[in-house]
């Protein structure tokens, strides 16, 4: 048996640890920081009202996650409470379970998520719509009409990322939509921030598609596209997503492999030849564990990574690359209401009437609050009392250490009320009990030392028995599903004894994959 060593028990460790399971001759063993599986995916649970740090939707297009998926879990067999209680359609499937009487199992969900700005709800995508026109007003339409043509009429040279939104969209669109929220996501304004950003991430506007779109619209044509577009179904675990790597995690342990909590990963000491062979760690009671390892996965974030490794493994630029590669933190504060103040003005049924939407993008400028997670419809089951009480999760974007993230649990969960208070989401002293989550490194950032990534990546590369996998440890803006790939791609890998790692960095870099 070959002793692999899985830096990390999130998705892309444990699909991992699944996939070398199955290939047989492999004795996974997951080393896990933490006290939890599911890493950026965990449940965080706060006395029976759930806390989904960030609102994870299970969505892929690949044949093999989705396949794994349904291995772990079945699907429900019958509506979800509040589908039951609302008499709302929804996907079941004969072979599945009952989600009143199973504990593990995939709710089948809709998605509606919109933007609140100017205290009004917006489409998401923001589309041209009547109702947009309305909220905007026709002088803003105007002043958007008119920049979009000149932007179109003269081109400037794209430097930055705001040179490629602004060609693009227009100044004033781009500075009622885009500057401020991504200001509020990276921390600096789009100035500050290559072009090539946008042209992985952001696709254009072509002014007859949304001209024929709006007269579409305008003239109730396309009445059924409109809102397919903006109901899209997606599977979700009846207690959130920590539920489904819990799941997982049990498997992998019934099959043999291991999972230790606790875990630090230290440090990586290999031959001379640049073949690893122990990891170190700090174990829970603070002692430190060695282990042997014939392979490493490692889903650590790239820049302590290449801190625990041996010096002579990276080049110099790799090894100062990687020290400065930036990454955005996320602060979540979980507020248990006794109901909001957005009216529901959709013709969506819930359960007490709450919007309909399972997150909400704040573009309100007064406020850092950056998206609004309604629990509630994401699953009634994350909540304790979902007919007579509201579960939201607040989501700030923030830099470790700095005035935000610093700030005291208490002072933070009210500054979060008052915010809310401020854009009329709840009245004042609506809140019950709250609860705050904080998450290192959420977001692998691109800019920064990040354009000298090629040469991390070149040197972590000659370690012929290390595999990068996830989305810290690609640092790579990866979904749950590129993570789970990476796992999977890399378990191959070893299996096949393919010494390539192409195939691995490939994963979620094809334009199709990402999100209009
Ligand atoms: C706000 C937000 C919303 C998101 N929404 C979605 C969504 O809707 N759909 C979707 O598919 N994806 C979503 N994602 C992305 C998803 O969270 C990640 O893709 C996924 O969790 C990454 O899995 P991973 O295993 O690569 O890494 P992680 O989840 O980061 O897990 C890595 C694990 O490694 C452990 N670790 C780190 N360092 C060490 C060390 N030195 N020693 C031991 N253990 C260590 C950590 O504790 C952690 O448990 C979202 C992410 C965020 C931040």
């Amino acid at each position: 048996m070959r002793q692999v060593i899985i830096i990390g028990a999130g998705p892309a460790g444990l699909a991992a640890a699944y996939a070398l399971q199955k290939a047989e001759g492999f004795h996974p063993i997951l080393l896990e920081a933490d006290d939890v599986v599911g890493g950026l995916s965990r449940t965080v649970d706060f006395g029976g009202n759930r806390m989904d740090i960030g609102g994870h939707r299970f969505f892929t297009k690949s044949r093999e996650v989705q396949a794994l998926w349904e291995e772990i879990m079945p699907y429900a067999s019958a509506p979800a409470l509040d589908d039951r209680l609302l008499h709302r359609t929804c996907e079941t499937r004969s072979d599945g379970v009952d989600p009143e009487q199973a504990e593990a199992v995939f709710l089948n969900r809709q998605r509606i998520s919109r933007i609140l700005y100017l205290h009004k709800f917006f489409d998401y995508p923001v589309s041209l719509s009547l109702q947009t026109i309305r909220n905007l007003g026709f002088a803003r339409m105007c002043g958007i009409g008119t920049s979009y043509l000149a932007s179109c009429v003269h081109k400037r040279e794209e430097k930055t990322l705001e040179d490629f939104m602004v060609n693009r969209f227009g100044r004033r669109l781009y500075e009622t939509f885009f500057e401020g929220y991504t200001e509020k996501v990276w921390g600096r304004n789009p100035r500050r921030i290559g072009a090539d950003w946008g042209s992985q991430r952001i696709k254009g506007i072509s002014l007859g598609a949304v001209l024929s779109d709006f007269f579409a619209r305008a003239l109730h044509l396309k009445q059924k596209k409109v809102e397919t577009s903006l109901i899209e179904r997606f599977s979700y675990p009846k207690y959130g997503p920590g539920q489904f790597y819990e799941c997982l995690a049990d498997e992998v342990v019934r099959r043999g492999g291991e999972v230790r909590f606790g875990c630090f990963v230290k440090k990586l000491i290999g031959d001379e030849d640049g073949t690893l062979r122990e990891v170190l760690y700090r174990a829970p009671d603070g002692s430190e564990g060695r282990i042997a390892a014939d392979a490493v996965f490692s889903s650590m974030p790239i820049k302590d990574l290449c801190a625990a490794l041996p010096e002579a493994y990276l080049s110099e630029e790799a090894r100062v690359t990687a020290e400065a590669l930036p990454y955005r933190d996320f602060m979540t504060a979980g507020l248990l209401v006794d109901r909001l103040e957005l009216k529901n003005e959709t013709a969506h049924k819930t359960l007490g009437n709450i919007v309909p939407d399972c997150w909400i993008y704040v573009q309100e400028p007064e406020v850092k609050l950056g998206r609004l997670q309604i629990f509630n419809n994401w699953s009634p089951y994350l909540v304790r009392d979902p007919q007579h009480t509201v579960w939201i999760g607040l989501e700030y974007f923030c830099q470790e250490g700095d005035a935000l993230w610093s700030m005291d649990d208490g002072d933070f969960l009210a500054f979060a009320e008052e915010e809310l208070t401020r854009i009329g989401v709840i009245r004042p002293g609506a809140v019950r009990e709250g609860h705050v989550v904080r998450m290192k490194k959420a977001y692998p950032a691109y800019y920064g030392s990040y354009r000298s990534f090629p040469a991390v990546r070149a040197s972590l590369d000659r370690v012929p028995n290390l595999y990068c996998i996830g989305r810290n440890g690609q640092h790579r803006y990866n979904n749950m599903d590129h993570s789970m790939l990476t796992g999977l791609c890399a378990a191959e890998l070893l299996r096949t004894g393919k010494k390539d790692r192409h195939a691995l960095w490939e994963i979620n870099t094809e334009r199709a994959y990402q999100e209009t």
